[in-house]
This record gives C-alpha cells, sequence and structure tokens, in this order.
C-alpha cells in the first residue's frame, strides 16, 4: 500500500521560500522586493481608496449568501471582457464574446488550460522565456505534455530577442497554444511595440496558433487602461479566435479577494450554449462555484460611471510613481557603480525591474544586506521608496563587485 512518506521530498515553490526568509529576518534594515503588490512610499500596501469605497456599498447591499452559478455573475464578466475590448454589446449578444468569473489570473489560466486540453485536444503551450512562474506549472497540471519557452529577453543586451521569438513561434506545430503577456511583462518589464505585435500577430496566423492572452497589469505599463490593451485588440480586429485571463488583484489593489476572469473570443457563436457548460463542468469539478465579495466590489467600480473615472484616472499616478522610482533608482545605481549600464531600468515598464543576478548574488543580497527578492533578481518597483533606495544600490553594486 502506498504510504504519504513515500511522496518524493520536494523544495518549497521559489516565492514562497523566499518571503518565508523575509518574514523569520529580524534585521531593521530588511527589505521586501518580493512579490507584486503596490506599495506606499512607507512600504505598506496600498488599497486604492475608491475600492474601499466599492467594499462599503457591496457590504452594504449584500442581502444573502447565496451560491453563484460556476461561471460567476454574468454582469462583472460582461464588464471584464468591455475593459478588454471596448464595445462587445453585440458579439456578447451574438455569443461571439464571453467571459467565466474566475479565481483570480491563475485561476482563469487554469480553466483555459483545462478547456483546451479537454475539449480542443491542446497538448503544446508556448511561453516567454522568461515568463512569470507559474505559466509552465498551470499547463503541465492540465494535461499539456509539450511545454516550450520561447526566446524574448537577450540576457546580454537585456533587450527583446524579437527574432529569436519570431523563429521560435514560427516553428511551432499547429494548434499550439502561445501565452502572450500583452503588457506589463512580468518578469522583465520588456513589451513588444505595435510593429513588433502585428509581426507576431501574421506569424501566428500563418502557423494556425492560439493565442492565450495573460493580462495582470493593465493600466500600470503606460497609465492608460486602453492603451494596455493594444495588442489583444489588435488581434480582434485581425480575426482571431482566442483566450484571455484577466487578474484584477492587481488593477484592483486586491490581491486576496482572488478576482479574476477568462474571456473567450470566438468566430462563431452558434456552439456558445455547449462551450458554457464545458467550461461550468470544468469550474464544478475545481471549486464548484466562484465567490462574491471581491467581484461585486469590480463591478461595481466598472458599472458605476463615477467610481469608473476615479479607478481609471488612479493609474496615472500609480504608473507616475513606478516611472519616477526607475529614475531615482537607475540614478542611485549610477552613483554607486558606473562600471555597468543601468538604462534598462528606465527602459522596462510596469511593475518589475529585472536585475538579472545569478542565484548567488540574489542569496548574497538576501544574506548580507537583508534585500529579499526572487530569482534573476526581480524587484517589485513599489518595493523601493526613498528610504531604501539608495541603501538597496549599494547593496547591489557591492554585490556585482
Ligand atoms: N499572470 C501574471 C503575468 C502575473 O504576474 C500574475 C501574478 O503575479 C498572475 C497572472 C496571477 O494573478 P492572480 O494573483 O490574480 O492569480
Amino acid at each position: 500500500m502506498v504510504q504519504f512518506s513515500d511522496v518524493p521530498v520536494v523544495g518549497q515553490v521559489g516565492y514562497i521560500e523566499v518571503n518565508t526568509a523575509f518574514q523569520n529576518d529580524v534585521s531593521p534594515l530588511k527589505v521586501d522586493l518580493i512579490y507584486g503588490t503596490f506599495r506606499s512610499e512607507d512600504g505598506s500596501i496600498y488599497l486604492l481608496p475608491v475600492v474601499k469605497r466599492a467594499e462599503n456599498m457591496v457590504v452594504n447591499d449584500t442581502l444573502n449568501h447565496d451560491y453563484l452559478s460556476p461561471t460567476g455573475i454574468e454582469g462583472f464578466s460582461k464588464s471584464a471582457c468591455r475593459l478588454l475590448l471596448g464595445d462587445i454589446e453585440k458579439l456578447w449578444n451574438d455569443g461571439k464574446v464571453f467571459g467565466v468569473q474566475s479565481i483570480g489570473g491563475t485561476g482563469a489560466l487554469k480553466i483555459g488550460a483545462e478547456f483546451l486540453s479537454r475539449h480542443m485536444n491542446c497538448t503544446t503551450v508556448y511561453y516567454p522565456d522568461p515568463s512569470w512562474e507559474m505559466h509552465g506549472a498551470v499547463f503541465s497540471f492540465s494535461g499539456f505534455q509539450n511545454k516550450i519557452q520561447y526566446r524574448y529577453m537577450n540576457r546580454e543586451t537585456l533587450e527583446i530577442d524579437f527574432e529569436g521569438l519570431c523563429e521560435d513561434i514560427s516553428n511551432a506545430p499547429v494548434d499550439s497554444v502561445v501565452i502572450l503577456h500583452a503588457c506589463g511583462h512580468n518578469p522583465t518589464g520588456l513589451d513588444l511595440s505595435k510593429e513588433q505585435w502585428r509581426t507576431i500577430a501574421e506569424i501566428m496566423k500563418e502557423r494556425k496558433l492560439i493565442p492565450f492572452f495573460d493580462i495582470a497589469y493593465q493600466g500600470m505599463a503606460s497609465g492608460d487602461i486602453e492603451e494596455d490593451t493594444w495588442a489583444i485588440r489588435h488581434f480582434h480586429s485581425e480575426g482571431f479566435e482566442f483566450l484571455c485571463a484577466q487578474s484584477f488583484s492587481k488593477m484592483f489593489t486586491m490581491y486576496n479577494e482572488r478576482v479574476g476572469n477568462l474571456t473567450i473570443v470566438q468566430k462563431s457563436g452558434h456552439n456558445i450554449g455547449s462551450l458554457k457548460v464545458h467550461i461550468e463542468r470544468i469550474v464544478r469539478s475545481l471549486y464548484s462555484s466562484p465567490s462574491n465579495h471581491g467581484a461585486m466590489a469590480v463591478f461595481q467600480i466598472l458599472s458605476n460611471p463615477e467610481l469608473y473615472d476615479e479607478w481609471s484616472s488612479s493609474f496615472k499616478a500609480m504608473a507616475a510613481r513606478m516611472i519616477e522610482l526607475r529614475k531615482a533608482f537607475r540614478k542611485a545605481l549610477e552613483e554607486e557603480g558606473a562600471f555597468r549600464k543601468w538604462n534598462h531600468i528606465t527602459d522596462q515598464k510596469g511593475m518589475f525591474i529585472l536585475l538579472h543576478l545569478t542565484d548567488n548574488q540574489v542569496e548574497y543580497l538576501r544574506n548580507f544586506h537583508h534585500i529579499y527578492m526572487v530569482n534573476s533578481g526581480r524587484v517589485n518597483v513599489t518595493g523601493l521608496n526613498f528610504t531604501n533606495i539608495s541603501y538597496v544600490a549599494k547593496a547591489i553594486i557591492d554585490t556585482l563587485r
């Protein structure tokens, strides 16, 4: 008989291990650059005031805690799809666009991966090298046999390896799923230009590949919610069928409410009923139905013009803070160590800076300077502030010497 003690020993997942070490560190110097949570200047996790207001409205309006349907709150999903694609009224009514409320962006990826594996017989997924660490795991746990990373960042120049990217996806077999970060690429902060997106769309159309967008930082790359969906809207206008996993964790500073949405765009809506039933079955087998509170707060904001304006304009300030921190960090590094170029820090966009450090360097920063980041030296920009920036810059230069 099998025994629990026979289960192979494994190490903790990278992020969790680093976070545990951070929590156990008693040094007053310690700096948390680990997770992608938006921090205020004093280091605390920021909560958008408009979210607090919307949450209070939800609490006041809640009459009971009846179950939601497996696909969640329809109005919420429709608003989420609208946020991605603009006016979808007719497409929604025709069954060409539909959405499923999910447990965060991760849940949306999971539902999509299960659907593609079970009902579209997809077995191969391509995702960037490097990428957010869960992409490979979600797809292999959903039955994808082939996980292939396409070239994305040139590790010498710290720029996009566009030639490598094009070559790799040009060699992908028909019906491969290709994960594309729509904006604010995690962890590199490097986004494709519009011209490059056009080329990728051409290759994918020619090779008959299935786009699966992942958007977790809408508004946080450019400061403009619509601008950050440009790539998705371009693929839509080119007539692709595709999926998109939306995470509302960062966009609404609500990480533990687990709000997300899976958008599915198809050419013909005639099969919409069956598609929904397949998705419902997947959700039923995973967690039966999603939870209410966070999604209702998001729905309030997306459907109330006054709250929406307040929320959408907050990205300007958030993006501006990240740009300001990038500039200050680059300046501090340049002042401390002119022997290396630091332009990538201000060239990259969004929440993350990839310092491209070795495992030993990341460990050294942790053990000797109490500075915590995940592998390759990915830094949450907002974990920096005007109190710790020069300390962090000095420590990085010391580590590189
Ligand atoms: N996709 C990317 C690119 C992310 O960076 C993240 C979170 O860090 C997610 C998806 C998952 O989002 P959520 O926390 O909403 O599950």
